[in-house]
């Protein structure tokens, strides 16, 4: 009998399994030494004492082949086994990328450890190997994005990103009160890449820290820019404001609320001008995301639950909470028309909003039917398509200064 459940006793002596036996898990040492021996090496001298930490009869796990080496208990050992199954299953849950680079350690492992394979093509190895090299050669997917994640690297330095911005706007008059700045990469030899491609690798990656502290600096700036050119123009008498996504890893980012206060400070802009966009599923991500919102709050920033009926189950969270603004997902909006349920769901919530003192937003409004229904469920402001896509500063100072000549004009 073993002592712990999750291992086995092996006594002094007993062999754990002998060379040319069929083989299907690997054994790591949890106390004791082990002998390894290989026929053929002179009698009586072990090719390695292996001890408590260590793993034996690994190549199980590599490929279907049998044991190339005898494996004796050299004194009272336990062994935990790890089945083949098990890396299976945690590989497949892996990263590609990590799947990637562990396919090729591993085969290239097996090619050494058997000579006379060397020549084979991988793919004519075994069936039964954890992952085929083949796998990866159709999937060239995760080499674009390891190729991605490098020219990510340099695109700060290269200068490849932009800042679009898109007008929000008030759903009873359609002015605009604030804009979200949303990313864009000029990628040379790729072209424009979506952000919902770039960002989640800036996010696997921590590239997203020097980014979000970009992204600050310059929306901060370009802000405080546009403000002072309508204030010199006298344009835009309305107070606006500046929406920053915030992405969940930014959470653990210790300089985050520092670079924050800094640059609203040096631009003059008042905390109470940004909101910081969090999405639903940042709240999975544990109690400390409740504290991080709680002190931006706390210094005056408003904080926006984004893609707000995406993510979380659970409408309990609202209560403890302290965001002030909720933004309503395009993908409500888009069915609403042709939807009664989905209409009137989007009420409910709208309702629901209010009643907690929350700001209403409505995203990925694309027609005018869309934003009618909006604006008589009272639903505070309205982005999407129908009023503009995002677009650079210099377009929205036009389009603003544009428009309230058009308006004196009439
Ligand atoms: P999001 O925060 O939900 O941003 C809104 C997205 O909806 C934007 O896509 C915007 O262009 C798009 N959109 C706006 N109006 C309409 C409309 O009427 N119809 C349709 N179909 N779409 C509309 P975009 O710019 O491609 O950004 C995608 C996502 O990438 C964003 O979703 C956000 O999650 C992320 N992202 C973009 N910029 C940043 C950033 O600076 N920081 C972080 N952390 N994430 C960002
Ligand atoms: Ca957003
Ligand atoms: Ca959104």
């Amino acid at each position: 009998m073993s002592k712990n459940s999750y291992s086995k006793t092996y006594p002094k002596g007993k062999t754990i399994f002998n060379e040319g036996d069929s083989a299907d898990c690997a054994f790591l040492i949890d106390s004791g030494r082990v002998e390894i021996r290989v026929s053929g090496i002179e009698a009586g001298a072990p090719v390695a004492i292996l001890g408590v930490g260590d793993i034996l009869g690994e190549m199980a796990l590599v490929d279907g082949s049998d044991r190339s080496a005898t494996a004796i208990a050299l004194e009272d050992c336990e062994l935990v086994e790890v089945s083949k199954n098990q890396l299976n299953e945690r590989v497949e849950d892996a990263d590609p990328v990590v799947r990637f680079l562990l396919s090729i350690l591993l085969n290239r492992l097996k090619e050494n450890s058997d000579p006379t394979r060397t020549n084979l093509p991988a793919d004519a190895t075994s069936s039964t190997n954890i992952i085929k090299m083949s796998d990866f050669k159709t999937n060239s997917g995760v080499v674009e994005k390891i190729k991605l994640e490098k020219s990510l690297k340099n695109a700060l330095d290269e200068n490849e990103f932009k800042i679009h911005y898109q007008p929000i706007v008030d759903s009873k008059t359609g002015t605009i009160m604030g804009f979200e700045a949303l990313m864009r990469w000029h990628s040379p030899g790729r072209g424009v890449v979506s952000p919902d491609v770039f960002m989640g690798i800036a996010e696997e990656t921590s590239l997203i820290v020097p980014i979000g502290h970009w992204i600050i600096q310059r929306t901060i700036r370009d802000f405080a820019k546009l403000k002072q050119n309508l204030k010199a123009e006298k344009k835009y008498g309305n107070k606006l404001f500046l929406s920053i996504n915030i992405a969940a890893k930014q959470f653990n980012d210790p300089q985050l609320f520092s670079i924050l206060n800094k640059t609203a400070k040096y631009y003059l802009i008042d905390p109470s001008e940004i909101k910081l966009e969090i999405t639903e599923r940042v709240l999975l991500a544990g109690n400390f995301v409740f504290d991080w919102i709680s002190r931006a709050r706390k210094m005056g920033y408003s904080v926006a639950l984004d893609d707000f009926g995406t993510g979380y189950s659970s409408l309990s969270y609202l209560a403890n909470l302290e965001v002030n603004n909720l933004k309503i997902d395009k993908s409500f909006v888009e069915k609403m028309i042709k939807n009664p349920k989905t209409k009137n769901i989007v009420k409910s919530v709208i309702r629901m909003a209010k009643d907690l003192n929350l700001t209403v937003i409505a995203e990925g409004v694309e027609t005018k039917e869309e934003w009618e229904v909006l604006k008589s469920f009272g639903c505070t402001y309205i982005q999407g398509y129908y009023f503009s896509k995002p677009m650079p500063m210099a377009d929205i100072y036009n389009m603003m200064t544009g428009r309230d000549k058009v308006k004196k004009a009439a």
